[in-house]
């Protein structure tokens, strides 16, 4: 089966030491393979603590990242672009120095609300920073994949045909990164996107329509996994949930986190482990 994972932010809303073992543990001992460690603020994760936490646990890592204003790399203005290319480097670095497999998330764009479309000269300074951090990626031994989300967080690509786009103007071997939270706003259903990235899909975020338990919200889980498994897909699949029970400073506000949908993360994680291994067959 598919290595499971499972979203930091389900444990805890900072990676101090004591934050980083309680959620490396956790995710241990809720029967995942895999912690997915948000790099928002790259300069505050302690590489050499983490991948000893790591490898006490036995657990793998993957990181995950959204650009703020002042770091989108799809800015009009190459000051910002340079400023957001400094923090992708950054976020390499660290991922590189705990040893995680993945870097994935809105890498390509700001994650927040734009108030006009993407203009040609955003677009292209999107796909060269990409072209770019694909280099970064191959050298560190690390899988690139960005993530399709919906209008309300990008204004690049909100759906899998055009982050395939994007890739194809990147022009190198980058992933398409699928969340069924953001699927289920923007795409025809929740098996098209699957079929149409073909070898591109290489991430695949867990997410209800709510962003809480799974099976409780609109999702159409069945049709989803059963395009996974239809196409053979081996990857990552990792829980993202989020509620303002756990709280980080940086996320808040970036995916509006203002209601509280759970408040025991261990319950809401071992329900998704099963709920999800189910489904993918194991
Ligand atoms: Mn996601």
């Amino acid at each position: 089966m598919n290595p499971l994972g499972v979203h930091a932010l389900v444990w805890v809303g900072d990676w101090t030491e004591p934050s980083a073992r309680l959620a490396i543990e956790s995710s241990r001992e809720t029967g995942f393979d895999i912690i997915e460690i948000p790099l928002l603020d790259p300069w505050g994760v302690d590489p050499v603590m983490t991948r000893r936490l790591l490898e006490d646990n036995g657990m793998q890592a993957t990181c995950s990242l959204g650009l703020g204003a002042d770091t989108d790399v799809s800015s009009e203005d190459p000051a910002v672009v340079a400023k957001g290319r400094d923090l992708l480097a950054a976020a390499v670095e660290a991922a590189h120095g705990f040893g995680a497999t993945h870097l994935c998330g809105v890498v390509y764009s700001m994650m927040g609300k734009y108030t006009a479309p993407a203009s040609a000269t955003s677009r292209r300074h999107s796909a060269e920073s990409m072209a770019w951090l694909h280099e970064q990626c191959t050298q560190a031994g690390i899988d690139l994949s960005l993530e399709v989300v919906n209008r309300y967080e990008t204004n690049i690509a909100n759906t899998a045909r055009e982050m395939v786009a994007l890739i194809e103007r990147a022009g190198a071997d980058i992933g398409v990164h699928l969340d069924s939270y953001h699927m289920n706003i923007e795409e025809n259903g929740l098996a098209d996107p699957v079929h149409s990235t073909g070898d591109r899909f290489r991430y695949l975020h867990i997410g209800e329509s709510h962003r809480g338990y799974l099976g409780t919200g609109n999702v159409d889980f069945d049709e989803l996994f059963g395009a996974v498994r239809e196409v053979g897909y081996r990857g990552p699949v990792t829980f993202e949930s989020f509620s303002s029970a756990v709280v980080s400073a940086d996320l808040t506000p970036m995916l509006a986190l203002w209601r509280n949908l759970w408040d025991d993360g261990r319950d809401l994680a071992t329900h998704a482990r099963a709920f999800m291994a189910e489904r993918l067959g194991d």
